[in-house]
């Protein structure tokens, strides 16, 4: 599947806006506020203010039956090794160490200019994505009821990425609808979320474009893996240029992990088939910039119709 623009007709409501020319370094200066770590920032109000509106606007949109869980910003290492994010990814997590000891060795540890070096691991990691905690505490409950399960999950996510161009966070939300069930079900569910997906960005009046994607894997061996993704059509992507229009920015992306969570998890449906899994994720953040670039900074210049999709 090739490249393809759609909500052409949505563009031409919102060029009365006339807002597209704010540049990437404008943009951020006026919704975020740098930290002395590249992909860091404090929220604005303003730019909050959008993030709720769009939090709400996914909400109204989930599927009846759907189970909501909120996650931390971390979550068990264990849990994330043994679904093989460490493999995968080993160059974008990070995990949470401490200082261990009497009140003595610590003491000791913090006046020495190492300490840094002192610090070990704890049983926890900073969540990538939503979704990865949502697996095992399925699989805990049983096998999957025939209808299928459905979760709204997000949390905070980190990523050691190893650049900060705009849009490129290190900390961002990530929001995510999680469907385990028959193979055909997953598929179902990815079906209508692609569209699900391209009406919402266009209700929002975001012009975007739909493209085969692959996930950032890890060395030689994962560009391996990422071309066998590409060539089972396991990720989509809807790509809004945020940053240009040569270089589009992933928004949301909808996923088939197939097998690969139940062989971890022993998910099962009902009769004792390996379940499917996948999911759909919105990139709040990327979301939000996506508006500001799209529609400017004046919220009351938004054409009404966004407004009030975003209820702000
Ligand atoms: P990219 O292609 O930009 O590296 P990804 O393919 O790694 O993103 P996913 O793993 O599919 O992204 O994550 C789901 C969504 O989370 C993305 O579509 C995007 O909107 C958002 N996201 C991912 N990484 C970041 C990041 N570093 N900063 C902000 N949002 C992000
Ligand atoms: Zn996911
Ligand atoms: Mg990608």
């Amino acid at each position: 599947m090739g490249r393809s623009f759609v909500g052409k007709g949505v563009r031409e409501q919102v060029l009365s806006s006339q807002t597209s020319e704010i540049d990437a370094d404008s943009l951020m200066r006026a919704l975020l506020v740098p930290s002395p770590v590249g992909g860091v920032y404090a929220r604005t109000g303003l730019f909050e203010t959008v993030i709720e509106g769009l939090a709400f606007f996914i909400s109204r949109h989930r599927d009846p039956g759907t189970e909501v869980l909120r996650f931390p910003p971390v979550m068990s290492r264990t849990q994330l090794e043994r679904s093989g994010y460490l493999h995968s990814f080993p160059h974008l997590l990070g995990s949470v160490s401490c200082l261990k000891g009497s009140e003595a060795t610590i003491r000791a540890v913090v006046d020495q200019p190492d300490w840094v070096e002192k610090l070990s691991a704890t049983e926890l990691v900073l969540s990538p994505a939503a979704c990865y905690p949502v697996y095992p505490m399925a699989a805990a409950r049983g096998p999957i009821p025939p209808g299928g399960l459905v979760f709204d999950v997000a949390s905070d996510c980190f990523r050691h990425e190893s650049t900060s161009e705009i849009g490129r966070f290190q900390s961002f939300r990530m929001r995510e609808f999680v469907c385990l069930g028959t193979p055909q079900q997953v598929l179902d569910f990815r079906s209508r979320w692609l569209l699900l997906g391209q009406r919402l960005a266009k209700q929002l009046g975001l012009e975007h474009q739909i493209a085969p994607a692959s996930d950032p894997f890890f060395g030689r061996g994962g560009r391996l893996a990422a071309m066998s993704q590409l060539e089972q059509s396991l990720k989509f992507e809807l790509l809004v240029a945020i940053r240009s229009e040569e270089e589009p920015t992933a928004c949301m992306s909808f996923n088939c992990h197939r097998d690969h969570f139940s062989a971890v998890w022993n998910l099962t449906t009902e009769n004792g088939d390996k379940a499917h899994t996948g999911c759909v994720a919105f990139g709040m953040d990327r979301l939000a910039l996506a508006l500001f670039k799209t529609h400017g900074l004046d919220l009351k210049k938004w054409p009404a119709g966004v407004r009030k999709n975003l209820s702000i």
